[in-house]
C-alpha cells in the first residue's frame, strides 16, 4: 500500500532531479520548460509542495534565460524563503545556488557570495545526500563569487577541487566550465600564462571530446588569444557569433552579444573598421530586442573606440559620455560599498577559522617566484589524472643543487639567494621549451619540473640538457671560483608509478642515486645505467 502512493512521488523525483542536474545543453527551452511544468503540475497534484518548488525552481531558471530576470530573481527568492522557513536542504541548497549567479549579474557580488557560502553550508548539513553534481556546483559557484570578489587565491583553489570533483561525472561540458571559469579568472587577474593553461585545456577537451565550445567559453578563449597578440586566432575563434544556426543551438543570448563585442574589438584593433562596426551593429541590435543592458554598455565604449579609430572625434566624444553616464548607472556607488562590507566580514571569518591560512594560500615561491610546494600538490594529481586519462606518459625531475652550503659559506646567503633565482630563470626557460611543462621550488635549493607527455628517455636527455646549461652558465661573476651544478633524479607515471606520492619518491631514490654517483649529473635509474653501458 505505501507502494502505491511512494511510486509517483519517487518517478516525479527522479524526473526533477534530471532536469537540475542534467546539464542542459542540446535541449530546447521550450521542451525543457514544458517538462519542468509538468513536473510542478504533479507535484500539485500529490500535494507535494517542496517538489512543487523543485519545478518552479527550473521553470525560474528558463525565464531568465529567456531574458526575464527580474521575474526568475522573484522566484529564486520565493523558493529560498519558503526552503529557509521548511528547513529543506536540498531546495535550500538549489535556491542558494541559483541566488548566487543572480546576484553576479546584477553586479552585487557580496551577496552573490553569501548566497555561494550559505549553499556550501547546506551541502554540509545534507552529508551523504548530496549528490556529486550538487558538490560540484556548490564548489563552483563559490569559485565564481570568490573571484567576482578579486580573491584570485581562493578561487583558483576551489576551481582545482572542482576540476577534481568533475571527473567522476564523466561530463565534458561539466569540465569545459570549470576551465572557462578558471580561465576567465586567471585572465582577469592577468595571469597570462595561467590563462593560456586553462584554455589549452579547453581546447583539447573539446577536440577529444568533439564538442563546439557554447558563446560563453568561445569568449573566454578568444579574449585570452587576443591578450596574446593572436588577432587571426581570436577571429576565428568568434566566427561562430555572427552564425545564427550555432546561435540555435546554444541559447545564451547575453554571451553571444559579449563575443560580438570582443569581435568588434579584434577587427578594429586590426584597423578593419568595417568588420568592426558590422559586429558592433549586429551586437546593438540583440540589446535592444533582447534587453541586455549590461552589455548595451559595453557596446557605447566599443562604439566610440570605433568612432575614435575613424577619425570621428565628435561622436566619438559624444558615445563615450553616454557609455560613461550608463556605466556610473550601473555601477551604483551603494552596492559598492554593500560588497566591501560582506567581503570584509567573510575574509574576517575565514581568517577566524585558519589563522596564518593566507600566507600558506599564496601559490608562489616569494623569492623566485616560481609555482610552490602548494601549487604542485594541487596541480601534479590533476594531471596526473588527465595523463592516465590520455593514456600518455608524465615524467618529473627533481634538481638539488650541489653543496649549496658552500656557496653559501664561502661567499654569502645574499649570493645563495642569486644563484637560485638565476637557476629558477633557467627552469623556466627550460619548462617554456616543453608544452604544459612547469617547474616549481619545493624549498631550499630543491626544484621540480613537471613533464607532461614526456617518456623516460625524453625527460632523461631534456634533463641532460637542463644540467649541462646550469653548470655552463657564465656563473664566475656571481660565486667567483665557486662551481654551480645540480644533481637531477628523474621518474615517469609510465612506470607504474601513478600517484604523486609513488612518483615523487621514486624521482628521489634517483635524485640520491645521482648524488651518490658523484653529483653534476642525471640519473633515471635503468636508463642511465644502459647510457654508461653503452658509452
Ligand atoms: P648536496 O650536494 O648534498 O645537496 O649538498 P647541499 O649543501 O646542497 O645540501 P643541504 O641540503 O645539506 O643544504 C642545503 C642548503 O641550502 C642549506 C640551507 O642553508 C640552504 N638554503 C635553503 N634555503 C635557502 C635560501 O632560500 N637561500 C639560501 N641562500 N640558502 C638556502
Ligand atoms: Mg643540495
Ligand atoms: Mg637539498
Amino acid at each position: 500500500m505505501t507502494l502505491n502512493v511512494e511510486t509517483p512521488d519517487v518517478a516525479l523525483d527522479i524526473e526533477l532531479t534530471f532536469l537540475e542536474d542534467r546539464p542542459r545543453y542540446g535541449m530546447d527551452l521550450d521542451e525543457w520548460f514544458t517538462r519542468a511544468a509538468e513536473a510542478e503540475a504533479a507535484a500539485r497534484e500529490l500535494g507535494r509542495t517542496d517538489m512543487s518548488m523543485r519545478a518552479q525552481l527550473v521553470e525560474a531558471d528558463i525565464i531568465g534565460r529567456r531574458g526575464d530576470v527580474i521575474t526568475s530573481g522573484q522566484i529564486y527568492r520565493q523558493v529560498n524563503a519558503w526552503a529557509i522557513e521548511n528547513g529543506h536542504p536540498r531546495l535550500l541548497v538549489l535556491s542558494h545556488l541559483r541566488l548566487s549567479p543572480y546576484f553576479g549579474q546584477l553586479g552585487d557580488y557580496p551577496t552573490a557570495l553569501e548566497h555561494a557560502l550559505d549553499a556550501m553550508k547546506a551541502v554540509a548539513e545534507m552529508g551523504d545526500g548530496a549528490s556529486a553534481f550538487l558538490r560540484w556546483r556548490s564548489v563552483m559557484a563559490l569559485a565564481d563569487a570568490l573571484a567576482d570578489v578579486d580573491d584570485i587565491t581562493g578561487a583558483r583553489l576551489r576551481y582545482a577541487e572542482a576540476e577534481r570533483l568533475s571527473i567522476p561525472l564523466r561530463d565534458v561540458r561539466v569540465r569545459l566550465r570549470v576551465f572557462n571559469n578558471l580561465a576567465f579568472t586567471e585572465h582577469q587577474a592577468g595571469e597570462s600564462e595561467l590563462a593560456e593553461r586553462a584554455v589549452a585545456r579547453i581546447l583539447q577537451l573539446a577536440a577529444e571530446h568533439d564538442v563546439t565550445l557554447d558563446y560563453n567559453t568561445l569568449d573566454t578563449v578568444a579574449n585570452v588569444q587576443l591578450g596574446a597578440g593572436r588577432f587571426l586566432e581570436s577571429v576565428q575563434t568568434l566566427l561562430p557569433a555572427l552564425d545564427d544556426e550555432y546561435a540555435i543551438a546554444y541559447e545564451e543570448v547575453g554571451s553571444r552579444a559579449q563575443c560580438l563585442v570582443t569581435l568588434s574589438g579584434v577587427h578594429r584593433r586590426a584597423g578593419e573598421l568595417d568588420k568592426a562596426q558590422d559586429a558592433i551593429d549586429r551586437c546593438r541590435l540583440l540589446c535592444e530586442h533582447r534587453r541586455l543592458s549590461g552589455v548595451a554598455v559595453d557596446v557605447r565604449r566599443e562604439q566610440a573606440e570605433i568612432w575614435a579609430a575613424a577619425g570621428r572625434y565628435a561622436e566619438a566624444l559624444e558615445e563615450y559620455k553616454a557609455f560613461h553616464a550608463a556605466a556610473m548607472a550601473l555601477i551604483s556607488s551603494e552596492r559598492d560599498a554593500r560588497a566591501k562590507t560582506l567581503h570584509a566580514m567573510y575574509e574576517a571569518d575565514e581568517a577566524r577559522r585558519a589563522g596564518a591560512r593566507a600566507q600558506e594560500l599564496s601559490l608562489r615561491d616569494p623569492l623566485t617566484s616560481l609555482f610552490n610546494r602548494r601549487f604542485v600538490d594541487v596541480e601534479l594529481p590533476v594531471l596526473l589524472g588527465q595523463a592516465e586519462e590520455d593514456r600518455v606518459p608524465l615524467s618529473v625531475a627533481v634538481v638539488d643543487l650541489d653543496h649549496f652550503k658552500r656557496i653559501n659559506d664561502t661567499c654569502s646567503h645574499e649570493v645563495g639567494d642569486r644563484v637560485l633565482r638565476v637557476v629558477a630563470e633557467l627552469l623556466t626557460t627550460a619548462a617554456a621549451g616543453a608544452p604544459g611543462a612547469f617547474a616549481a621550488r619545493l624549498g631550499g635549493e630543491e626544484f621540480l619540473l613537471v613533464l607532461p607527455g614526456m617518456d623516460a628517455a625524453q625527460a632523461y636527455l631534456w634533463a641532460e640538457r637542463l644540467r649541462v646549461a646550469i653548470q655552463g652558465y657564465g656563473w664566475r661573476p656571481t660565486t667567483g671560483d665557486v662551481p654551480v651544478t645540480a644533481s637531477i633524479g628523474v621518474a615517469t607515471s609510465a612506470e607504474g608509478f601513478r600517484t604523486q606520492e609513488a612518483l615523487l619518491r621514486q624521482v628521489d631514490v634517483h635524485l640520491y642515486a645521482a648524488k651518490e654517483g658523484g653529483r653534476n649529473r642525471t640519473s633515471d635509474g635503468p636508463l642511465e645505467m644502459l647510457m654508461q653501458k653503452a658509452s
